[in-house]
């Protein structure tokens, strides 16, 4: 057994007096893909965040493929980009073209030269159904089609693991479905993954395991078809009632 690829321990993290995440251990294995769901305000976010030290926790350690990510620096920004991020808001570069929101990282980050960025790139915007609007800027693209160059985006910087932090959420219902495919593709084909989803047919599909939280700790971890069938909580039966 090879260990995991993303390991977290012991992780604590307030913001003033709010315990955001509460002794929180979650690993995830290479080419795992692990679904989070829970309530709003439960800490999933911050979770992901943490995870790319976009957020520092307070107690107990987070490694990527064994390593702590640093604190700061050179070394952050290229560990970092061992963990490739999808956010709601898809948070393009509103003043590049598409194909520029997807060089920029490598070029900058990994050292590629243009050329080689440029032809990754339209590679991935291929993979993801965008190659034909390459030399268009974000704002004149829907916006699943932007959420497709953000996942190409990530992809780009060639990332151990990809956190997605509801991707799907601030779509019109008709352009969810081309965004869940992507991943769904992702998945198959042996991507590590960390999705925060209230998807839960991707969950279903795609899940090896789904993590319930609430009020900051992971309540809850199983199989999706032992956890969406028998939930043995509560607060997870009570939250899939809600929203099943
Ligand atoms: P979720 O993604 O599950 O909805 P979040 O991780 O976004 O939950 O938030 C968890 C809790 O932490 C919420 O109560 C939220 O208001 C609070 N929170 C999130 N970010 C900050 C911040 N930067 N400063 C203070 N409180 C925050
Ligand atoms: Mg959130």
């Amino acid at each position: 057994m090879s260990e995991p690829l993303v390991v977290m321990d012991g992780v604590n993290k307030w913001f003033g007096d709010l315990h955001v995440l509460q002794d929180i251990d979650l690993n995830v294995d290479r080419r795992e893909v692990v679904v989070v769901i829970g309530p709003s305000g439960s800490g999933k976010s911050t979770l992901c965040r943490t995870i790319n030290r976009l957020e520092p926790i307070d107690q107990g350690r987070i490694l990527i493929d064994g390593e702590p990510l640093p604190a700061e620096g050179k070394e952050l920004a290229r560990l970092r980009a061992d963990v490739g991020m999808v956010f709601q808001s898809f948070n393009l570069f509103a003043h590049k073209s598409i194909l520029q929101n997807v060089t920029l990282g490598p070029v900058k980050v990994r050292g590629k030269s243009k050329q080689e960025a440029e032809a990754r790139a339209m590679e991935l915007l291929e993979r993801v159904g965008i190659a034909n609007q390459a030399d268009k800027m974000p704002a004149q693209l829907s916006g699943g089609q932007q959420q497709r160059v953000a996942i190409a985006r990530a992809l780009a910087m060639d990332p151990k693991v990809m956190l997605f932090d509801e991707p799907t959420s601030a779509l019109d219902p008709e352009m969810i479905s081309e965004v869940l495919d992507v991943m769904l593709e992702l998945a198959s084909e042996g991507t590590t993954m960390v999705v925060v989803t209230h998807e839960m047919g991707f969950a279903r599909s795609a899940a090896r395991r789904v993590v319930f939280m609430d009020g900051g700790r992971i309540v809850e971890e199983n199989t999706p078809e032992a956890f969406f069938n028998d939930p043995q909580t509560a607060r997870a039966q009570d939250f899939l009632s809600k929203i099943l």
